[in-house]
Parts: C-alpha cells; sequence; structure tokens
C-alpha cells in the first residue's frame, strides 16, 4: 500500500524538517502527524486521533485550530521544541492537492509574537563563532530590532565565554560543529541552554562579510566597528543566516549592528551579579529585593527592558556618567515637566516590538493602531525635552523622531475598531480612500441606490407604475405595467413578460447590481490592498522607528533614576576621574532601608584611598551588619557609574573597572564543587583579574576549611590584594586575629560594627567604627536563633575551654580578662541571696533549690 498523495506531500516536508514540530495546514486546522503528533499531544495534552493514510494502520493525529494556533506554538516552544509552520500556498481546487510548504520555524530565541513575550525582557538568540582560536558571540532579540556582537579578547578563554553568555541569557544558541565540541552548556548546567550546531559554512569569515555588507546594504563595516573582527563579522554572520533561514525572510529590522566592548563598561562578573541582587535575587531568582525592581518605575516596555542592560553595563567614560546624572538631576529638580513626561510615556507601548512585526510582515490593523496611539504623545514629549539645559537629553531629544505626518497617516488609515483579524475588513477607517468608501456604502446602502435609480428612470420616462423588482434568476429588473409600454426608452432590455408588465434590464442596473452584490467582497480586498500599502509605507520607517523606541526607552530609565533617587532622597555622587578614594557619608543599602521594616536603617560613613587606606579589615559579631555595609559601598559605586543618584548624604566616588564580591557559602554539587572549591575558586578569579582600579568585596574568606588552613588563606589573600593588586577592598572576616594587619601592612585599616552587650543579651548599633573587635558573638546570636538551651549553655563551656587552651598552646600573652569568665561573677548578689536565708526558718527542699541557684550564679 502507498501513502495518499496528501501524505506524500508531508513526508517530503517533514524530511526537510526532522528536527522540527511540523504544524500542517489543512484548511481551518493545523495538523500534526506520526511522531509529532505523538509528543505534541503529550505537551499541549490534545486528543490524539488518526487519519487514513493509504497505509493499513491510521497515522496519528491531532490539530489545532487556525485561529488560536499562536498559543499552541507558544506551548510548544517553551517544552523546548522548534516549530515548523508548513502553510497552504494555493486554494483548495477539487480533485488536485493545494501546493504547501513551511513559511516559518519557530524556535525559542526567533519568537516573535509580542503576546507569549515577556515585554519586561529581551529574549535572545546567540550564535558563537571560532575564528584562529578566539571566540565570537552574536546576539539578537528579532522581535525588538536589537543585533549585538563582542570579541572575547583572549584566545580561546571559555570561561570569559561563559561569563557572556551568562550574562546574555539567551533562549538559544547556535554555534559551529567545532564550538559545540566543547560542551558550553554542560560547563553551566541549568544557566544557558544547550548550543546546536549550525552550517559551518554560514559561519565561515568571507561567506559571513558578504552576507553581511548586503544585509545592511553597506560596501563596509567600517562604520560598525567590526571590519577587522573576524570572530564578530562570523557570528553575526552565522547567525542572520540562521534567522533568515527560520524566518524565511530577510528581517530588516536588524538594520544595525553594535560592538559591545568590555572596554568600555565596567566588568562585573557573574558572582557579582548574583551576589548584589542586580537583576535577579539570589534566593529565587525572581525580581523581589533587586536593585532592578527598586530602580524600576519605567513606564515603558522599552525602558524596562534597557534597564536590564543599563544595570549590567554599568559606564567607565567620566563625561558619559556626569552626563546621565546631570540629565537625572534635571529630571529631579523640574518637578513638573518631569511629571508630564511620565504621563506621556504611560501612554507608550511596545514601538520597538511593534516596528518588529511591521519589518517582519506580521503586523495586524490593531498593531497599526496600537503604534499609532504610541507615536501621538511624542512631539508632546519633544516640547517637555526641549525645556531641558542638559546635554544627555538634548541629544535625546534628536534622536527621537516626532513622527507627526507617519502618525496622522495613520490616523488618518487605521480605525479605531481595528483587531487583529483582517478576514472581515473594517479597520480601515472612513476618508482614507474614495473607492472603499463607495463600496462600503454600497454594501450597506444597495436598496436606496436601487429607490434612487427607480425614482431617477421615473422622472426620465415619465412612468409612474415603474419600478425595480428584484428575483433570483434574473437579478434586479425594471417592471413597466403593459399600458406604459409605448414609454419604454429604447436602452431597456427586455427580459421577461409577465401577466401586465414586462421586465427590463439597462445597463446601468446591470452595473449597480454587479456592485452592490461584490461590495463586500470587493470592499475587504480593497481594505487588505491598502492596509499592505500603509504596511510598506510603515516599513520604509522602521530603522528610524527603532531609534525612537531607543531614545524613548533611555529617557525612561533616566526619569525613573529621577524618580527614585528624588523619593528616597538620594544625592548626585561626585565622580573622582583620578580614582583616588571613596568618601561617602550616610551611606545607606538601598534595598535593605527599603525591605526591612522592623529596624529603622542606620546610615554608615566610607572611607577608603589608594594610599593608606585600601583594605580594610571589617570586624563584628554575627549579624552585626557586615555584609549589609559591604554591598551597599558596592551598590552605591555602581549606581554612580549606571547614572543614578544614591543612598547617602554625600559621596565621592572613583570610577571603577570591575567589583568583584565573593560572597557567603554555597556548593554547586552539580558541578562536582564543594563549598570550599567555589569559594576558592572565586578568590582566584578575583586575585587573577582585580586591578589597582577594581572595588573588591570580600565577605569571609578561608571559612570553608580548617581554621588554621582557612586563616593562612586569608592572611595570605589580604597581603596579596593590598601589596600587589593595590585595589580598593573591604574584607569582612570573624577571623579577629586579621586585624593585627593593621600596622603590619601599609594600607590596612581596621573597622568593626559596634554592638552593646546588657546582661548576656547583644544589642546592634549598626555603626560602623575604627578598630578591630575580637569577639564575634556567635553564640548569642544563635541563641537570638533559638537554638535550645541545652545545646547554647554547652557552647558556652566548650567555648570557654576552647580559648584557654588555645592561649596556652600558642603561649599568647593573655591578660586575665581576656577568658577569666570570674570577672563576671557578681559575688555582691550571692552574698545578698545568702544574707538573706534565715537557717531557722527554711526547708530542707527550699534549702536545696536555693543552693542550686547559688551553683548557677558562680558558674
Ligand atoms: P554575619 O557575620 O552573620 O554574616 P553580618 O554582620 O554580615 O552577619 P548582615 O547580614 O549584614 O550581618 O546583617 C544582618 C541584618 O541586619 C540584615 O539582614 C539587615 O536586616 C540588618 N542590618 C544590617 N545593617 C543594618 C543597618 N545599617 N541598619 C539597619 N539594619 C541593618
Amino acid at each position: 500500500m502507498a501513502l495518499s498523495p496528501m501524505m506524500q506531500q508531508y513526508m517530503i516536508v517533514k524530511q526537510k524538517y526532522e528536527d522540527c514540530i511540523l504544524m500542517y495546514r489543512v484548511g481551518d486546522f493545523y495538523e500534526m502527524f506520526f511522531d509529532d503528533a505523538i509528543k505534541a499531544s503529550k505537551i499541549l495534552g490534545l486528543t490524539l486521533t488518526g487519519k487514513d493514510c493509504g497505509l493499513d494502520e491510521r497515522a496519528p493525529m491531532c490539530g489545532v485550530p487556525y485561529h488560536s494556533v499562536s498559543s499552541y506554538i507558544s506551548g510548544l516552544v517553551e517544552n523546548g521544541q522548534k516549530v515548523a509552520i508548513c502553510e497552504q500556498l494555493t486554494e483548495p481546487i477539487k480533485g488536485s492537492i493545494v501546493k504547501r510548504d513551511v513559511t516559518r520555524v519557530i524556535t525559542s530565541g526567533t519568537r516573535i509574537d509580542v503576546d507569549s513575550l515577556d515585554e519586561k525582557s529581551n529574549n535572545f538568540i546567540c550564535a558563537i563563532s571560532l575564528v584562529d582560536g578566539q571566540f565570537g558571540v552574536a546576539w539578537a532579540d528579532i522581535s525588538t530590532g536589537e543585533l549585538y556582537c563582542a570579541q572575547i579578547t583572549e584566545k580561546g578563554d571559555v570561561s570569559s565565554l561563559l561569563e557572556r553568555l551568562i550574562k546574555i541569557a539567551p533562549s538559544e544558541i547556535i554555534s559551529t560543529s567545532e564550538v559545540c565540541k566543547l560542551k558550553i552548556a554542560d560547563m553551566v548546567k541549568g544557566m544557558i541552554p544547550n548550543v546546536a550546531s549550525y552550517h559551518d559554512w554560514a559561519f565561515e569569515h568571507a561567506t559571513a562579510m558578504k552576507k553581511l555588507k548586503k544585509h545592511f546594504g553597506v560596501n563596509t563595516l567600517e562604520p560598525y566597528g567590526i571590519s577587522r573582527k573576524k570572530e564578530c563579522v562570523s557570528a553575526v554572520g552565522g547567525l542572520l543566516e540562521y534567522v533568515e533561514d527560520t524566518q524565511k525572510r530577510k528581517l530588516d529590522n536588524l538594520c544595525s549592528v553594535r560592538l559591545i566592548e568590555s572596554k568600555n563598561y565596567m566588568s562585573i562578573d557573574s558572582n557579582t551579579f548574583r551576589n548584589l541582587d542586580l537583576i535577579k535575587n539570589s534566593r529565587d531568582g525572581g525580581k523581589f529585593g533587586t536593585l532592578y525592581s527598586l530602580l524600576n518605575k519605567t513606564e515603558t516596555p522599552m525602558g524596562a527592558r534597557l534597564l536590564t542592560s543599563v544595570i549590567e553595563k554599568p559606564l567607565i567614560n567620566y563625561e558619559q556618567i556626569k552626563s546621565r546624572q546631570f540629565a537625572v538631576k534635571e529630571l529631579i529638580e523640574e518637578d513638573y515637566t518631569r511629571d508630564s513626561i511620565v504621563e506621556l510615556l504611560s501612554k507608550i507601548r511596545d514601538i520597538a516590538r511593534l516596528s518588529g512585526r511591521i519589518a517582519y510582515g506580521n503586523a495586524t490593523p490593531v498593531d497599526l493602531y496600537s503604534l499609532k496611539n504610541s507615536l501621538a504623545p511624542i512631539p508632546r514629549v519633544k516640547e517637555c525635552l526641549s525645556l531641558f539645559n542638559s546635554e544627555k537629553i538634548k541629544e535625546l531629544n534628536t534622536v527621537i523622531n516626532p513622527f507627526v505626518e507617519f502618525c496622522a497617516y495613520l490616523d488618518s488609515a487605521i480605525s479605531e475598531n481595528a483587531t487583529s483579524q483582517t478576514k472581515d475588513g473594517g479597520y480601515i477607517k472612513e476618508g482614507f480612500n474614495e473607492e472603499l468608501d463607495r463600496l462600503k456604502l454600497l454594501a450597506i446602502n444597495g436598496k436606496s441606490l436601487i429607490l434612487e435609480l427607480e425614482e431617477r428612470e421615473k422622472e426620465r420616462t415619465g412612468i409612474k407604475g415603474l419600478k425595480i423588482g428584484y428575483n433570483r434568476i434574473f437579478g434586479y429588473y425594471i417592471e413597466v405595467s403593459k399600458n406604459f409600454q409605448d414609454q419604454v426608452p429604447l436602452n431597456y432590455v427586455r427580459k421577461q413578460t409577465v401577466a401586465n408588465a414586462e421586465r427590463y434590464i439597462t445597463e446601468e442596473l446591470k452595473n449597480l447590481e454587479n456592485e452592490i452584490l461584490s461590495a463586500t467582497e470587493n470592499s475587504i480586498k480593497l481594505e487588505l490592498k491598502l492596509f499592505n500599502d500603509v504596511i510598506n509605507y510603515s516599513k520604509t520607517l522602521v530603522s528610524s522607528l527603532i531609534e525612537t523606541a531607543e531614545g524613548i526607552g533611555m529617557l525612561d530609565v533616566l526619569t525613573s533614576f529621577a524618580i527614585v533617587s528624588k523619593n528616597n532622597d538620594y544625592v548626585m555622587p561626585t565622580m573622582d576621574k583620578d580614582g583616588e578614594e571613596i568618601s561617602i557619608i550616610s551611606g545607606r543599602h538601598p534595598i535593605v532601608e527599603k525591605i526591612n521594616k522592623n529596624e529603622q536603617f542606620i546610615s554608615n560613613d566610607c572611607y577608603i584611598n589608594s594610599t593608606d587606606c585600601r583594605t580594610i579589615i571589617l570586624t563584628g559579631p554575627n549579624m552585626a551588619g557586615k555584609s549589609t555595609y559591604m554591598r551597599q559601598i558596592a551598590l552605591i559605586a555602581l549606581m554612580a557609574q549606571i547614572g543614578c543618584f544614591v543612598p547617602a548624604k554625600s559621596a565621592k566616588l572613583p570610577i571603577f573597572d570591575k567589583i568583584f564580591t565573593r560572597v557567603g557559602a554555597s556548593d554547586n554539587l552539580i558541578f562536582d564543587q564543594s563549598t570550599f572549591m567555589v569559594e576558592m575558586i572565586e578568590v582566584s578569579n578575583i586575585l587573577h583579574n582585580a586591578t589597582k582600579n577594581s572595588l573588591i568585596i570580600l565577605d569571609e574568606v578561608g571559612r570553608g576549611t580548617a581554621t588554621l588552613d582557612g586563616l593562612a588563606i586569608a592572611f595570605a589573600v589580604v597581603k596579596y590584594i593590598t601589596n600587589e593588586i593595590r585595589a580598593k577592598t573591604l574584607f569582612a572576616t570573624h577571623y579577629h586575629e586579621l586585624t593585627d594587619l593593621e600596622g603590619t601592612f601599609d594600607g590596612v585599616r581596621n573597622y568593626h560594627i559596634s554592638v552593646k552587650e546588657i546582661n548576656g543579651k547583644i544589642i546592634f548599633l549598626r555603626k560602623i567604627l575604627r578598630g578591630g573587635i575580637n569577639r564575634s558573638f556567635g553564640i548569642e546570636v544563635a541563641s537570638l536563633a533559638g537554638l535550645p538551651k541545652y545545646v547554647i549553655k554547652e557552647s558556652r563551656a566548650i567555648l570557654r575551654l576552647l580559648e584557654e587552651s588555645d592561649a596556652i598552646a600558642s603561649k599568647k600573652q593573655m591578660t586575665l580578662d581576656d577568658f577569666n569568665e570570674e570577672k563576671k561573677i557578681d559575688y555582691s548578689k550571692v552574698k545578698e541571696k545568702l544574707d538573706n536565708i534565715d537557717v531557722d526558718e527554711i526547708s530542707p527542699r527550699l534549702a536545696l533549690d536555693i543552693l542550686e541557684e547559688l551553683k548557677d550564679m558562680v558558674k
């Protein structure tokens, strides 16, 4: 038995898209067959049926209605599947097979459906190339038109490549077969998707170069700064080829490529990213408690997305940082204008993704309506911007195009009743096209046009009884009774004779009839044509629309900074060009101060310079606020370099090239790394990469191993950073021995976070003070955490013993006060108790109780 003709056609198409689930259009449904049907029915919860396919057994089949296909596609793609959409390309004719082919392949990185994408985040597809041992990375969000590339500067540097990929967080990665062999995804299990190979030829430098020039319509790649960066050209080439191959069209919204050079931005490694809770929190990966959620008061999707990228890429150029900060300053000062800008921004929807849909060719009438509404407030935004003096805002005002004419054009074309459907018409506005208005009128008012004609004919012929009627066989006719036959004009053509009258048609009546009957159909066709004209015109504006979307996004981010800065009493930091000192007065942790409602946040100063106070050794009890303090310094530095104001009374800061943080204990068992191993890898990374212009935050080093080993490592690390790297460093530790380093190494200073002990209870004062502290109050904090009383008591006793033996073992000169607990026993209370006993009166039971109490008092 042979497959039926349709299934033969299916098989031919399927062969070309073996790695995809093929959705095959049959009438009003997209059908899936064989293994695809089994897989899709499980993922989407569809009923699996069967279809006669010409073979003995029916082909497993499941299907989804065409009008709701996008949600099913999303379901499959989110499950990691690629979906190939096979459309009917010809009208069905009885007896012959409809022509079909794949019109689009949807993968997780090439989704363009606005509804299925999170408007606050980008959806990146990424390509990795390897040219002469050097990696290149290109990444694009095809829904917004953003396209970037970067070179991994060190040859064969896989860890820098991984760092870059983790930051981009693409949803799909393609590469050459050579890169695929490196099994990059395995190295960071779960953090980046698998790397699939794509045709090596697409990444070949010469092919890629040609591809780029053709795509951007240029003779040289010099303006993009990548003409000599072979690995970048190769990665972008591979990416463009893949995107066109899956989308089956050239994507005009990817109209330029931006080279991201690490030397232009502060480098923040992925640990620091996590430790500082910048975009996602380290607890559950959500947004709660992150710098992003604190700073996000944006109104537009472009602003919300750009904020992520702004936080990821703090600036290191003095002028650029100041230019953003001055813009924020003016936006804070000009309350009234800022409020107007916010109000206007709130009306602007996703211009970038709407432009993407226009470029892609799948924009619907409601998309254009929404675009028109989003463009309408822009001239007023520009009016507001023209009131500012800051260079950055002036620059944004030139980037943002007012689109007055285009907006008016869209307004004249697209009706407010527009939906995403075009099949029933009704989305082109009245007055946009005369012919369309006439057709619509015809469709609605056919009857009255016939009555008008009847009146005209009566008048012209003088036949009072003339009437126009309709029957299914002849259509419209003019009926004249037999008595008036001699008045019938010559252009009347007789069609039928009835009892007392003759029926005629005229050319005019016939034309009117044709028009009335086909008016609806023709108006739908004409609307579609007009809509396509509007789309085609809009396509010519895509690159300018994207540029405007970027400008609006940046304005939104800066306005958001201004709002947050004003609401939280932040100040404009002074940036120290020469990188000499950090001087923060009354600094606060921007997130802890907002989240912790139980306690008033206590501000603290910070002073670090590049000479005698480079490394701060920070001691203090557990829970005192050491980590909070150190992170607050890092966050203040980062906020300043993204152009925001900072939570302090005043702040003078150097421009840091890198921020490193090594915080807390965590293991990475799935990567075969123990807690201590993770700690040491992180420290090693810092020691290798930090420079004198970096900020290093070390929260406990050496805790994951034996005390003496750990202490030795911590000593050596501090010494190396202070003497060799000379970076500005905060080092929190419970190894109180490290405080001895002040005075031993030039540049080390001790600070501690103060507490008060009252009746064995500690009160956290949260104030940072000069000098070290030699107790951690760990047992008191454990007691606060609710450890059983017995365990606490036992811990105290053991601690005493340990401290004694430690002191003896190290032959350390200790004063009695160091560990003689006796001094703390208040014998006056014991005496008072004894004096109060009346020996003649006391019962044996009470005597025993008092004895027990006295024992406790002197323990
Ligand atoms: P450990 O040594 O146990 O890691 P730590 O000294 O690093 O403790 P943190 O984790 O920084 O202590 O702070 C503990 C808690 O104290 C924080 O969760 C925060 O809520 C609060 N806290 C810290 N600093 C301040 C401050 N300046 N003002 C108010 N509350 C603070």
